[in-house]
């Protein structure tokens, strides 16, 4: 195992891509077994010494970011991909393996892992723990749907694997035993969730799955080591195209009968990925992608092809765009697999220059991941715009749209916008509250967003969710700052 401890050889574990940094950590340790790692949790426990995990660092919550004293646990050196099994369509790969690592190998064999976080860097495991999703969320969901099993090192040490439907709560309690056969007793509050896309606390349901409880729980619970994964078949073709509507209300309405249509067997219109960009993000993507300068609004639209005739499905595509008053004589199709690259290019770019702009300005990202219920996110939209164009605050408005997941990125000047734009953040995610919705539909709570994740629970339920913690890790070493604030661990 490599530990770290000169301060110039940790930095690189100080911050994440939020720009959320600490200034010290105690050690980092890169372990290279799973002994290793529990036998590093048991004497932090015995000497009560928080441990932060940490994957790639592209997270953008400030998760992994260590508080002063804590050790660090580097996953890095997790980066092998075990097994491939084509014929069940499953693959075990260890926590450090990156999303980009296993997409050149799966791509070898036909298949492909569907969550698909617009940076590739990032691992496998730190998607576990946020419950990552991206473009292709709209047809197959987030991270959660395609975890089978996890191998997990408990916060005493102890390590557990959880497949999927082997244990679930009977009612609202939890029971499972370890490799060493100690048993555990969760007893879960009866806490109503959002009925929108979210990874904001933990997962709680009636009657739940194990697994469900460790996805999602942003490293609080346990370390994941390895997990199995679902894998789906590469489709014979794929439609990928940029779609241009000079206002807003056309565009939601071609996402609202895309998504009507993606239901009704008998309609050609399927598509896995409907994401939405603003003129404001069209703006800032105008100096890379020239067809995007002067377009107001633009959805990304993509649809897998396998036995359908593609060009039925190409004339009901335009149909609709022509119906929903598109720019049908512009619309950007990907022809070959440059252009595809091209496509992908285009929305890693928006993501990729709002966080080189915040760590230029040396400002924390300020911008939404919320959700809201269908019915008000086009009044969800509009209100978080015309906030920011009255009180002067630039921004880049794109996201997840066929969720109804907005990421309204604020671009403040200096510390004086910073702090306005701050209590629009704080507005916006009290308004989507309000709409039925998450204040963190995909990037997680971590340590910048816990004031926010108040606004979902009231004090009393967030508890009841920190007793889970507490019961599996008594002396609060994981992760310690994340999801939770510091006044739930000083009761
Ligand atoms: C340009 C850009 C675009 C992005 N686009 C998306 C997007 O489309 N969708 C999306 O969901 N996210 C997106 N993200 C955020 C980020 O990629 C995800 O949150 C990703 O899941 C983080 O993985 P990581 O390995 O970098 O985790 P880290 O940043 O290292 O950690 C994230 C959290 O997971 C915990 N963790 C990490 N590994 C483990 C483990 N093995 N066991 C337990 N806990 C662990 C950490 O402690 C921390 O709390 C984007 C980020 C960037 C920079």
């Amino acid at each position: 195992m490599i530990i770290k401890k000169d301060i110039d050889t940790i930095q690189n574990y100080l911050f994440d891509a939020s720009n959320f940094k600490s200034k010290q950590c105690k050690a980092v340790f890169i372990p290279e077994n799973i002994a290793e790692i529990s036998q590093l949790i048991i004497e932090a426990n015995q000497n009560k010494i928080p441990v932060s995990i940490s994957g790639a660092g592209t997270g953008l919550t400030g998760g992994r970011v260590p508080n002063h004293g804590d050790y660090v646990i580097s996953l890095e050196r997790f980066n092998h991909i075990i097994s491939i099994d084509t014929d069940n369509l499953k693959c075990t790969v260890q926590a450090g393996v990156s999303l980009w690592q296993l997409e050149e190998i799966l791509n070898q064999y036909g298949l492909f892992y569907p969550p698909d976080p617009t940076e590739k860097n990032c691992s496998i495991g730190g998607t576990i723990a946020t419950n990552a999703s991206g473009a292709r969320s709209f047809k197959y969901g987030s991270t959660r749907n395609w975890i089978e099993a996890i191998k997990v090192v408990l916060p005493s040490g102890d390590v557990c694997v959880i497949k999927r439907s082997h244990i679930s709560a009977n009612d609202y309690t939890l029971t499972f035993p370890s490799k060493s056969k100690k048993i555990y007793q969760i007893n879960l509050p009866n806490i109503k969730m959002p009925n929108v896309k979210n990874s904001s606390g933990y997962f709680i349901k009636r009657n739940m799955d194990l697994i469900d409880l460790f996805i999602g729980s942003e490293g609080t619970l346990g370390i994941i080591v390895e997990a199995t994964l679902r894998l789906v078949q590469v489709p014979k073709d794929l439609i990928s195209a940029v779609i241009f509507f000079e206002n807003f209300d056309d565009l939601y309405d071609f996402v609202s009968s895309s998504r009507n249509q993606s239901n009704n067997e008998y309609s050609f219109i399927k598509p896995r990925a409907l994401e939405f960009f603003d003129d404001k993000s069209l703006q800032l993507l105008s100096s890379k992608f020239p067809i995007a300068k002067s377009k107001k609004f633009a959805i990304w639209y993509e649809q897998e092809i396998y036995n359908e005739d593609i060009f039925i499905v190409l004339e009901s595509l335009s149909n609709l765009v022509a119906g929903k008053k598109g720019d049908i004589n512009n619309i950007w199709f990907a022809m070959d697999s440059k252009d595809l690259r091209e496509i992908h290019e285009f929305r890693h770019s928006i993501s990729a220059l709002v966080n080189e702009y915040i760590a230029q300005k040396n400002l924390i990202k300020v911008g939404t991941d919320t959700a809201v219920l269908s019915e008000y996110f086009s009044e969800y939209y509009k209100y978080c715009r015309d906030k920011c164009l009255s009180n002067s605050i630039d921004f880049v408005g794109y996201g997840h749209i066929g969720n109804d997941h907005l990421h309204l990125n604020m671009l403040p000047e200096n510390e004086n916008s910073f702090k306005v734009a701050l209590d629009l953040y704080r507005d916006f995610c009290e308004l989507a509250v309000k709409f039925g919705g998450t204040v963190s539909a995909e990037h997680g709570i971590g340590k910048i967003k816990r004031d926010y994740f108040e606004l979902m629970y009231t004090e009393d339920e967030i508890r009841r969710m920190f007793e889970i913690k507490k019961t599996l890790d008594p002396n609060l070493i994981l992760n310690r700052g994340n999801i939770f604030s510091e006044k739930f661990y000083s009761q």
